[in-house]
């Protein structure tokens, strides 16, 4: 006998009983996008590797390596499976002109795809929303962003869930703060770790959020990017604290949340759980005015987030919300000669009327049919018998309720389902 194939190490099946909460947490997530009046776009799972070297930037951990990128021979072509959702939605948005009217704001949902070390709350596919305001520049529509997930947070009933919030400044603000990092890192190499040395020349910056503490005692000395910021910049930091203050929304200054693609500016935050262990990121994003022109398209500010499925859906599952259920409303059982049809046009006209109806198949004895209908979770089973047939009547049985079968006309069968 040949070997059984097992699915790729970190891309996880979600059976059944697991795809009952995922369901019901995309049914919340995309009534609470529709709320805020956010239209979906849908977006390729392959694009061309060049994007995401250019928008997320060479030195950071996506691309340096975590892509699945491969060449197609075929075409000449070099192809990466999406890491994330952000860089395609801003070159979709530059190659359909979708600003020309005016900004727009966009979700989008699906698989991601990163080589990383798989562990709990971390694999290879996993899944985001991702939420997109773009062409908007000021710090409102940041506060919109943050406001919308609190109450994202409170829809799925997770509670301690914090905030963590920073502001990374312009290109400029940043660059003349980079110089002087690294001057400082550099006087301390011999406590930089690998990882840290590597990043010296390419992104510094990533080095203030090491979880090393022999690192992080050299960053604790380091100057502060706060410092090095203008006055446009902590005005729109200002704003946008003002209004999650006005909000009630809770936030710490987290001064080494830098995110880890270079793509950000000003605005920057993260949505943390402690619940999750070590992966308690649940959700991150900010500002990118940038990327538009960084793909070639007319400048445009744009600010947004994505969050990771797998992580709130665990989340969920630990604040005890009852799971979903949704048994069927009856499960049609039938013996004898000429039944089956009969049951299967009374079934068909039950769903016309949209009741959940399971209709059995398989055969065997009406012992065994009505077993079957009983483990479905019906609340009632349906019973087409020879003499039902001929009478033009079914017999209704409670399953979860004591009362007793009845028979009556196929034409009221809807009524006794109730609803
Ligand atoms: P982390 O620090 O956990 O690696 P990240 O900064 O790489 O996260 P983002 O690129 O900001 O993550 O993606 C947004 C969200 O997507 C994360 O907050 C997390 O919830 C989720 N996410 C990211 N990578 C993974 C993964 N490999 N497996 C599961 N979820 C993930
Ligand atoms: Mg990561």
């Amino acid at each position: 006998m040949s070997q059984t194939i097992q699915a790729v190490r970190g891309m996880n099946d979600v059976l059944p009983d697991e795809a009952g909460w995922w369901l019901e947490f995309e049914a919340k997530v995309e009534a609470w996008l529709e709320r805020y009046g956010y239209r979906n776009i849908r977006l390729p799972l392959v694009e061309h590797t060049q994007l995401f070297r250019r928008a997320i930037g060479e030195a950071t951990d996506i691309v340096e390596k975590e892509m699945y990128s491969w060449r197609d021979e075929l075409n000449d072509e070099e192809l990466t499976l999406r890491p994330e959702g952000t860089a395609s939605c801003v070159r979709a948005a530059i190659e359909h002109s979708l600003l020309h009217d005016g900004p727009k704001r966009l979700w989008y949902a699906g698989p991601m795809y990163r080589h990383e070390r798989p562990q709990k709350g971390r694999y290879r596919q996993f899944h985001q929303y991702g939420v997109e305001a773009l062409g908007y520049a000021g710090p409102d529509i940041d506060a919109e962003l943050i406001v919308m997930c609190a109450a994202l947070w409170r829809e799925l009933g997770l509670q301690d869930v914090r905030l963590e919030l920073n502001t990374i400044g312009s290109p400029a603000e940043r660059a003349r703060y980079r110089a002087d990092l690294v001057r400082h890192l550099e006087q301390h190499l011999e406590r930089l770790d690998a990882d840290a040395k590597r990043r010296l020349h390419t992104n510094p910056l990533r080095t203030l959020d090491s979880k090393n503490p022999m690192v992080q005692e050299v960053v604790a000395s380091a100057p502060a990017l706060a410092d090095y910021l203008g006055e446009a910049s902590l005005a729109h930091f200002e704003g946008l604290k003002r209004l999650l203050e006005a909000a009630g929304i809770r936030y710490a200054i987290n001064p080494r949340l830098v995110r880890g693609l270079d793509y950000y500016n000003l605005t920057v935050f993260e949505w943390i759980s402690d619940r999750l262990g070590a992966q308690g990121t649940v959700c991150g994003g900010g500002r990118y005015d940038g990327l538009f022109a960084q793909l070639g398209g007319k400048p445009a500010p744009a600010t947004g987030f994505a969050m990771g499925n797998e992580r709130l859906i665990a989340l969920m599952r630990d604040a005890g919300s009852a799971p979903p259920a949704k048994p069927p409303r009856a499960y049609v059982v039938f013996q004898g000669e000429g039944t089956i049809e009969y049951a299967l046009s009374l079934a068909e006209e039950l769903r016309r009327l949209g009741y959940r109806v399971v209709q059995h198949a398989g055969g065997g004895s009406f012992k065994s049919q009505m077993r079957k209908a009983d483990a479905s979770g019906a609340v009632y089973a349906l019973i087409v018998g020879e003499d039902e047939l001929r009478a033009g009547e079914v017999s209704v049985k409670p399953l979860r309720e004591p009362g007793e079968q009845r028979r009556i006309a196929r034409g009221r069968v809807a009524e006794a389902l109730g609803d």
